[in-house]
C-alpha cells in the first residue's frame, strides 16, 4: 500500500480518490453500487448487496489514500483539501499541478470545470473557478498586494498529441523546445483577468469551444487532456504557475483493438501520455535526468511545472461507483498508487 507520509514530504504530492453517485443511466440500468468510502482516507470496492464486511475487504479490495471522498462530497470540499493549498505555492512563486483522472463519464470535468450537465453551465463550482477566487483573495493580502502581481489565464486541449487553444477558437498551435529544454507553446493566448467573473468567462469560452460539435459518449473531449492555467506575472516575468488539467479518460485499453485506426491510435497516445504522466509525477522535483517528459505532448508542455524546487501536484481520481464499472475503477485505483 501507499506509504502517503512519504509522499507528500519527498515527492510533494498529494493523492486522492473522489466516488460519485449513481447516475440516472446507471439507476435506469440497475446497476449496484459497489463503492463504499468507510473513512477519510479509505475507499474499497466490494461485491454489491452483500454486507460489507470490513475486516474481509480491507485484505483484498482496500485502498488507502490522502483523502477519499464519498458521493455525498461536494466540489468545495474537495477543493479546499486538493487544489487550495496549492494556490500559496504559486505566490511563493512555485508551480502547482492539479489533475484529474479517471475513466470517462465518473466526474473529471464536473470536478474541475463545474456542472455542465442539462442547460445549467455552472462554472462556478468547478475547482478552476474556486482557485481563480482563491488567487484574487491572496492578491489583496499585504505581502502579496506590494509584489503588484498581474494574473494570466491559458485554456488548452491536447489531442492525439497536437494542442488546440480554447481561448482562440482551437486554433492549433506547435511546441517548441529551445536548446536549453525550455518549452513553449507557440503563440497560445494568455489573457489577463482582473477578477473571478474574467476567469468564469474564459473557462465558459473554453468550454463550449471544448465541447462543440460533439455528440456521442465516445466525444472527443473524453478523449483529450484539457489544460487550464493561471499564471502570475512581476514585472513581465513568471512568478509562479498553477495548472488544472481534465485528462483523457482512462479507459482507453479496449481501443486499442479497434478496427478503426484513429481510434486505435488516439488510444494509444493516451496510454503512452497517462504512463508518461505517471512516471513524471514520482520524479517530481527531484530533476532526474531520465525522466520522460519527451515521451508525450502532456509531459512535455507540463515540464517546468515537474521540475522546480518548489512544486508541488495534486492528483484527483475519479470513480465511478457501479459494478459495470468495476474493472476500470479497479484500474484507476491501481494507478494512483504510483507505484509499478
Ligand atoms: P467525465 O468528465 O469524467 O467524463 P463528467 O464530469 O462529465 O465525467 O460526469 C459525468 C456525469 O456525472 C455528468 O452528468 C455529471 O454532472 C455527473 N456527475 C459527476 N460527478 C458528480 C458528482 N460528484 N455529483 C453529482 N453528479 C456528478
Ligand atoms: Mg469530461
Amino acid at each position: 500500500p501507499l506509504n502517503t507520509t512519504d509522499l507528500i514530504e519527498e515527492h510533494r504530492i498529494c493523492v486522492c480518490v473522489r466516488a460519485r453517485p449513481l447516475n440516472k443511466k446507471e439507476l435506469t440500468t440497475k446497476d449496484l453500487d459497489v463503492i463504499t468510502v468507510p473513512s477519510k482516507d479509505v475507499v474499497m470496492v466490494h461485491e454489491p448487496k452483500q454486507k460489507v464486511d470490513l475486516t474481509r475487504y480491507l485484505e483484498n479490495q482496500t485502498f488507502r489514500f490522502d483523502y477519499a471522498f464519498d458521493d455525498s462530497t461536494t466540489n468545495e470540499m474537495v477543493y479546499r483539501f486538493t487544489a487550495r493549498p496549492l494556490v500559496e505555492t504559486i505566490f511563493e512563486r512555485g508551480m502547482a499541478t492539479c489533475f484529474a483522472y479517471g475513466q470517462t463519464g465518473s466526474g473529471k470535468t464536473h470536478t474541475m470545470g463545474g456542472d455542465f450537465s442539462g442547460k445549467n453551465q455552472d462554472c462556478s463550482k468547478g475547482i478552476y473557478a474556486l482557485a481563480a477566487r482563491e488567487v484574487f483573495v491572496m492578491l489583496g493580502k499585504p505581502n502579496y498586494k506590494k509584489l503588484d502581481l498581474q494574473v494570466f489565464a491559458t485554456f488548452f486541449e491536447i489531442y492525439s498529441g497536437k494542442v488546440f487553444d480554447l481561448l482562440n477558437r482551437k486554433a492549433k498551435l506547435r511546441v517548441l523546445e529551445d536548446g536549453k529544454q525550455q518549452v513553449q507553446v507557440v503563440g497560445l493566448q494568455e489573457k489577463e483577468v482582473k477578477c473571478t467573473e474574467d476567469v468564469l468567462r474564459l473557462i465558459e469560452v473554453g468550454n463550449s469551444c471544448r465541447t462543440s460539435g460533439q455528440t456521442s459518449a465516445n466525444a472527443h473531449s473524453s478523449r483529450s487532456h484539457a489544460v487550464f492555467q493561471i499564471i502570475l506575472r512581476r514585472r513581465g516575468k513568471m512568478h509562479g504557475k498553477f495548472s488544472l488539467i481534465d485528462l483523457a479518460g482512462n479507459e482507453r485499453g479496449a481501443d486499442t483493438s479497434s478496427a478503426d485506426r484513429q481510434t486505435r491510435l488516439e488510444g494509444a497516445e493516451i496510454n503512452k501520455s497517462l504512463l508518461a504522466l505517471k512516471e513524471c509525477i514520482r520524479a517530481l522535483g527531484r530533476n532526474k535526468p531520465h525522466t520522460p517528459f519527451r515521451a508525450s505532448k502532456l509531459t512535455q508542455v507540463l515540464r517546468d511545472s515537474f521540475i522546480g524546487e518548489n512544486s508541488r501536484t495534486c492528483m484527483i481520481a475519479t470513480i465511478s461507483p457501479g459494478m459495470a464499472s468495476c474493472e476500470n475503477t479497479l484500474n484507476t485505483l491501481r494507478y494512483l498508487s504510483l507505484d509499478g
